[in-house]
């Protein structure tokens, strides 16, 4: 702040400016802030920031606004959907493709356009998205379309109350503005077009009456025909809503009211599964209107409770009044509609749309899109986008992988505060997102898979090489008399190390001992002190401190 800058001055000895500017005058004062106060930890770090612009844009939870390479996908999805912005049920559709193709960022997309549409032109449409991996039972599923469904028939009956509540008080306005003319009764003039008004329970919305507005502006406007009679007299309130009296507008603002308190809400667990049922269908139906059900990874849904669900779901329709519902459903594998009812999987599968793995120069392409938002101007040297995309295109094409590639990139390079991002911080983020995937998987994996791969570990640590089943049993046996834990079966026991071979961690080949038969030589495919520090990090395999003596087992059996 300068010596002539006009706030100072002015606040200088001026107790009132000194209260209104109060603190930021204080505290940007050279006089009072003591440039000793802090040690510049954090003011590099905020000062260097010379990498990301916005790193949200380049997390999983970012929903971009533009999906290149995914505009057939999304233009059939809405050829499909628009269906019920003309009141119509649309088919159901199954999408489905490999982890990281877009599968969710369009389908959430399509939703929004077409919620956002259906505002535009007022047609009744909803929707709703659940992601089954995290509701992954039929009663959460039910449960929270039922609790959804029940917080917008509430948000849309008090919209209505609304409107009636002013309605009601444009009557009164009326009626005062012009005492006469509320004396006898209502005026002929409404009662007259009665019979041309729609039966209030018939219109879409069930009240009818925010087609006019503000009542209570109406006023100035002149009808034709009989209205002549009451010259230069504003419009009635009720003219254009479907009541005729005052009357009428409180019965239908109690009914509203007695609706709204008679919903109840579904708790999460503790019901039977039946009446959750009746509870969310009740709520759907409650309404006129095309919902529009989007069930994320149904897989995981299909996999832990079978296909209950989506039997119910999809025979809804065949019973509803009101309201007509539609089904996306997304999967990462298209196997699990072997396990639907075949009127399931050929009710579900009406349309169906793939989204195939991107190549690296569609990756390429996504990854320029979020970068030019995401990153300074010249935070990324050159070949840093196209290596992300290959080395993303290798995992199956995956736009995540690809993006946390980048991201991670990014964060390397700003904490080696380094101003541009490179070819090696690409590298090394590849390196630091597969070990934590390892640990990840590594630290999820069940006590008896845990033991069985400290065993192969130790034996690795002493320089044995070559390992077979038989050793690692043999030490894995230890380790469980060790923390008293069950000992499995010899048999079990290959299959977890199968497992484990399956999931990447060891690698097993199954060799050739000549006239000895065949056997699996077994080796670690992670890097061993970490993931034996993931180990080491469960509970009770810490309780194992001294396994020298585990190792020379090997040697007695
Ligand atoms: P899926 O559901 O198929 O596993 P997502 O839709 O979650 O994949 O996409 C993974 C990540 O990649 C998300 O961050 C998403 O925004 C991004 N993404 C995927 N496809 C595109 C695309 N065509 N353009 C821009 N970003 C994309
Ligand atoms: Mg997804």
């Amino acid at each position: 702040m300068s010596d002539d800058d006009p706030e100072t001055t002015r606040n200088d000895g001026d107790v009132e400016g000194t209260r209104t500017a109060g603190f930021s005058t204080n505290f940007e004062s050279p006089d009072i802030a003591d440039e000793d106060s802090n040690q510049g930890l954090f003011d590099d770090l905020l000062s260097g920031e010379p990498i990301f612009e916005n790193k949200e844009v380049l997390r999983p939870s970012y929903t971009p606004h533009e999906l290149p390479h995914r505009s057939d996908q999304i233009n059939k999805m809405a050829t499909i959907l628009v269906a019920a912005l003309r009141g119509e049920t649309p088919s159901n559709i199954l999408i489905y493709g490999k982890t990281g193709t877009g599968k969710t960022a369009s389908a959430k997309f399509v939703s929004k356009e077409l919620e956002s549409t259906s505002q535009k032109y007022s047609v009744p449409c909803d929707v709703e998205y659940i992601n089954c991996e995290v509701t992954d039972t039929q009663y959460r599923v039910l449960a929270q379309l039922a609790n959804k469904f029940i917080e917008k028939n509430k948000q849309r009956i008090d919209d209505r109350l609304d409107t009636l509540d002013s309605l009601l008080l444009a009557l009164e306005e009326y009626d005062e503005s012009a005492p006469d003319r509320s004396g006898g009764g209502q005026p002929e003039l409404f009662t007259d077009v009665d019979s041309e008004k729609s039966d209030p329970t018939a219109t879409g919305d069930g009240t009818g009456v925010e087609r006019d507005g503000s009542p209570a502006e109406t006023g100035g406007s002149f009808g034709g025909g009989e209205s002549d009679k009451h010259d230069r007299q504003p419009d009635h309130p009720l003219e254009s809503t479907p009541f005729t009296t005052r009357a009428e507008v409180e019965t239908r603002i109690e009914s509203l009211e007695a609706d709204r308190d008679s919903f109840e809400e579904v708790p999460m667990t503790g019901w039977p599964t039946d009446r959750v049922y009746s509870v969310f269908f009740d709520a759907v139906d409650y309404d006129e209107r095309v919902v529009v059900i989007m069930l994320d990874e149904i897989d995981k849904l299909v996999e832990k409770s079978g296909d209950d669900t989506l039997y119910n779901l999809s025979r809804m329709n065949s019973e509803l009044e009101n309201s007509r519902v539609s089904i996306i459903g997304i999967s990462n594998d298209l196997k699990f509609t072997d396990f639907l009812d075949p009127r399931v999987k050929s009710s579900l599968g009406e349309e169906e749309i793939v989204f195939p793995p991107y190549d690296a120069n569609q990756l390429r392409d996504i990854l320029q899109h979020r970068s030019d938002v995401a990153f300074k101007g010249d935070a990324l040297s050159d070949d840093v986008i196209p290596l992300c995309a290959a080395f993303a295109a290798q995992e199956h094409g995956d736009a995540r992988r690809a993006l946390d590639l980048l991201r991670t990139a990014g964060e390397l390079a700003e904490r080696a505060q380094s101003e541009t991002i490179v070819e090696e911080h690409v590298r090394k983020a590849q390196d630091k997102i597969e070990l934590d995937r390892v640990v990840e998987v590594v630290r999820t994996l069940p006590t008896q898979s845990k033991l069985v791969l400290f065993a192969i570990i130790l034996l690795e640590k002493n320089g044995v090489h070559s390992i077979n089943t038989g050793e690692v049993f043999n030490i894995y046996k230890r380790l469980c008399e060790e923390i008293d834990a069950d000992i499995l079966t010899q048999r079990r026991v290959t299959d977890l190390i199968s497992e484990l071979d399956m999931l990447g961690i060891v690698n097993a080949v199954v060799v050739s001992k000549g006239r000895y038969g065949r056997t699996k030589e077994i080796s670690l495919s992670v890097p061993l002190d970490e993931t034996e520090a993931v180990l080491l990090s469960d509970s009770r395999l810490s309780d194992i401190d001294d396994v020298q003596p585990f190792v020379q087992a090997r040697f007695e059996n």
